[in-house]
């Protein structure tokens, strides 16, 4: 129990738990076409530092239809120890409640300490529905974990709103204690041939959903999703409306690039929340960032800060992106862009060398002749 803290007294509708009782770091993996996704692969790397300080083992754990064990090879080679498989017809559909119930009593009889998953689309409606369930702390969009050494209780770490510090948040007293991180802020165990595991079979009934799914639509991907994309061009509110996305899709294309914007640009329709970088959105790591109209808000940089280079358009010298940028134009995007198009396509036609090195993503400085 923490110093000075009465578990009865903190949280009297709730029966205080033992954290001894509780064991092993799970990793929740999902499933994309068969495959284990590569944000859940990714949860392998903080799984395996706090399995480490705690001295106990990594579960992988899979949940889907038939066939659905294949998975499990792909995380026994990444670093899970072993692998908790539950297959059934019911579950060849994904239902958030059905889903996250399985996995909740799995949770309930095998007491795991660490539940961790990817914060994808799924992720963030599974873990607080697990939670809930289990009466057990969440924190979502962890940056990095740490254990408390003394009391091993993990530390989940996340920048909080204002996204100026890290703040440390700790379950003291209910397990397991489940962290979601989003896609990107952890790297993909590097594959180990020699890894072995054990796959363990689990039958569970899923329960029946309580929706019904009427249709299924794919989303028609016109290009890189952004958090693969290696040059990225974002606008912002500054674009003023839609229209400036056709601009910024036309340097994009000339660049290798994709589109994709700040949260004020998707809450206003101009780009689809998909495309949203930021706290609220999605974490990058492109080698050129080019942020057209966007300020610079600590919740919109906080998605950045894997960028290698960051070059800003934007009208206000004072904006705050310009002193957290490598590269910044001050101007009228309106005649920034379109001159910037221009002269691309001139260095095209003409095969300018430096123009390769620009298309791969590096950011190259060119003196003006004089
Ligand atoms: C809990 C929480 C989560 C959030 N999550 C996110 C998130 O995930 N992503 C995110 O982006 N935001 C997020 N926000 C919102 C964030 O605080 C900012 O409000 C937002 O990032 C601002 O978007 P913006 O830079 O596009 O707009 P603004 O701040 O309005 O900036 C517009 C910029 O455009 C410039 N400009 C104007 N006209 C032109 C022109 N003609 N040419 C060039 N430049 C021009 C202006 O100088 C200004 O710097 C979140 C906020 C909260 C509270």
């Amino acid at each position: 129990m923490a110093a000075g803290l009465d578990c009865s007294k903190l949280c009297p509708e709730w029966p205080c738990e033992s954290p001894g009782d509780f064991k092993g770091v799970w990793v929740v993996a999902e499933l994309v076409d068969g495959e284990v996704s590569e944000p859940s692969l990714q949860m392998l790397t903080p799984a395996r530092k706090i399995a480490e300080k705690l001295g106990d083992p990594v579960t992988g754990v899979i949940v889907g239809p038939p066939g659905a064990e294949k998975g499990a090879e792909e995380l026994i080679k990444r670093g899970a120890d072993e692998v908790i498989v539950v297959e059934h017809e019911g579950l060849s559909e994904y239902y958030p409640e059905v889903y996250g119930e399985v996995i909740a009593r799995l949770a309930a009889e095998r007491k795991p300490s660490v539940i961790l998953l990817a914060a994808t689309a799924r992720g963030r409606e599974m873990a607080p529905y697990i939670a809930n369930t289990l009466r057990a702390g969440i924190t979502a969009d962890c940056t990095d974990f740490e254990v408390d050494e003394k009391t091993r209780d993990v530390l989940m770490i996340r920048p909080p709103f204002a996204a100026i510090m890290l703040a440390y948040i700790r379950t003291p007293f209910r397990r397991p204690q489940i962290g979601t991180a989003r896609p990107n802020v952890f790297p993909v165990p590097p594959r180990d041939e020699s890894r072995k595991g054990r796959v363990v079979r689990v039958e569970v009934e899923p329960p029946k959903p309580r929706a019904r799914l009427v249709s299924r639509k794919r989303i028609g991907r016109r290009e890189t999703p952004i958090e693969k994309a290696d040059v990225i061009v974002a606008g912002g509110r500054g674009l003023g409306g839609p229209e400036g996305f056709k601009l910024l899709e036309e340097l994009a294309s000339l660049i290798g690039g994709v589109v994709a914007g700040s949260r004020k640009a998707v809450d206003a329709g101009w780009i689809e929340a998909d495309r949203q970088v930021g706290l609220t959105g999605k974490t990058v790591k492109p080698r050129l960032y080019i942020a057209v109209g966007i300020s610079g808000s600590a919740q919109h940089m906080v998605g950045v800060r894997e960028a290698r280079r960051i070059a800003a358009i934007n009208i206000d010298p004072e904006a705050p992106i310009a002193s957290q940028a490598d590269y910044t134009v001050v101007g009228d995007y309106r005649e920034i862009i379109p001159a910037l198009i221009d002269e691309l396509k001139r260095l095209k036609e003409e095969g300018a060398k430096y123009l390769e090195e620009l298309l791969a993503g590096e950011v190259v400085v060119v003196e003006p002749e004089r």
